[in-house]
């Protein structure tokens, strides 16, 4: 067991980081933050932030060295300098497991070899015919690049002629995989989190609308079938159990018009679709992972009321074309009684870009929905 007061290290300094830093100092544990970006928005509320890259592994050793375990706040941190750390510190979850879920062609891959349901798909190497394997998928489809794909960045789908020439265009020389679309009746995630000692608990299921691919609302519990909640909490145990994830993983699902449940992504993180967590769970999310890593007994994760987060992007700040002119209202959230704001202390607010959050709870998950869309259009 890390006891409080000991030292964890975390790799990525943004939101996510900043939250988890929260709840690790309200245990008593002192946050280092790594993270190449200056001025993000954790290393702002932690004990020490070390601005270099990741694949500087003299700072990296440096940086480990004073801390008692190790974690990761972001996905795309290359694993290679992670193996020359992994015998100086515990590094939950393990190297090997992002490994696999920061790779679209490698999850999918590991989905599909250990029998998970999942979407179908095509793999593509850089230089293949990329338009003949489309062809061969069938349109609609969409196509996502192998590496580094986020909120819809990487990612075009094809319904028509112009579409697959725009893919081709932007993918033709990048490994790819190829997705049937999915015409789902909604999206689901589910946050397992695994102790050292194999201890598992898991987040009641989550309803997840989003918009332009990037998530809008969360909704819990969601408004499906028990029989369809009790499935996606199987799943996400079993998932949990082969990876090995010691921490939290967050599994993104469709659920289809037939009642099918798909894996679409996995994430060894706090995830945004948790962030409900803080207001309307015993145990926040980003507790449960402090927990997970270091080996202290998991909290509860029963949730103390219907709730819905709504994400803030730069775009409700005031804006005249491209030009930012004014803040957006957070009266209209911070004057209400059952909303929560969370704004991650980013210096500037950009179109698309994740500013914030705010939670509402409500009697029901409907009812928590329609104050979240009011006070959204508000802000
Ligand atoms: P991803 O980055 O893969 O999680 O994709 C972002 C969002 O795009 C998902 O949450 C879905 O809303 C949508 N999306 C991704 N893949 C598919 C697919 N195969 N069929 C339909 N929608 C998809």
């Amino acid at each position: 067991m890390i006891q409080p007061g000991k030292t964890i290290g975390v790799l990525g300094g943004g939101q996510l980081g900043r939250m988890f830093a929260h709840a690790a100092e309200r245990l008593g544990y002192r946050v280092h933050i790594y993270e190449p970006m200056a001025d993000g928005p954790a290393g702002e509320v932690s004990a020490r932030e070390v601005n270099q890259s990741y694949t500087n592994v003299e700072a990296l050793t440096a940086f480990v060295r004073d801390c008692d375990v190790v974690t990761y706040e972001f996905e795309n941190i290359p694993v290679e300098p992670l193996w020359k750390i992994e015998n100086l510190v515990p590094l939950h979850p393990h190297w090997s497991v992002l490994e696999t879920c920061q790779n679209r062609m490698r999850e999918k891959t590991w989905l599909r070899k250990n029998g998970f349901p999942h979407v179908p798909f095509a793999e593509v190497e850089a230089g293949d015919d990329l338009a003949a394997a489309i062809r061969r998928v069938g349109l609609p489809c969409v196509v996502k690049t192998a590496d580094f794909g986020y909120d819809g960045k990487g990612q075009i789908k094809v319904s028509d002629e112009a579409s697959l020439a725009k893919a081709v265009a932007a993918f033709a020389r990048q490994r790819c995989v190829i997705e049937k679309f999915i015409d789902f009746k909604c999206e689901l995630s589910v946050l397992v989190a695994r102790g050292s000692t194999g201890e598992v608990k898991v987040f009641p299921v989550a309803e997840n609308i989003h918009t332009r691919h990037i998530l809008d609302f969360s909704i819990v519990p969601a408004r499906v079938p028990d029989a369809v909640r009790t499935e996606a909490e199987k799943l996400g145990l079993a998932i949990v159990e082969k990876l090995n994830v010691v921490g939290l993983l967050a599994i993104e699902l469709f659920l289809t018009d037939r009642g099918e449940i798909l894996v679409n992504e996995l994430a060894p993180r706090p995830h945004n679709s948790g962030h409900w967590s803080l207001d309307a769970c015993a145990t926040s999310q980003f507790e449960q992972h402090v927990r997970a890593v270091c080996g202290l007994p998991l909290g509860d994760v029963s949730i103390l009321s219907p709730s819905v987060m709504v994400n803030i992007l730069g775009d409700a700040w005031k804006w005249q074309g491209e030009e930012l002119v004014g803040d957006a209202n957070w009266a209209a959230i911070l004057a209400h009684p059952r909303a929560k704001l969370h704004l991650y202390g980013k210096k500037e607010p950009r179109l698309g870009r994740k500013m914030g959050h705010f939670t509402v709870t409500a009697a029901t998950a409907d009812a928590a929905l329609d104050l979240a869309r009011e006070l959204k259009a508000r802000l």
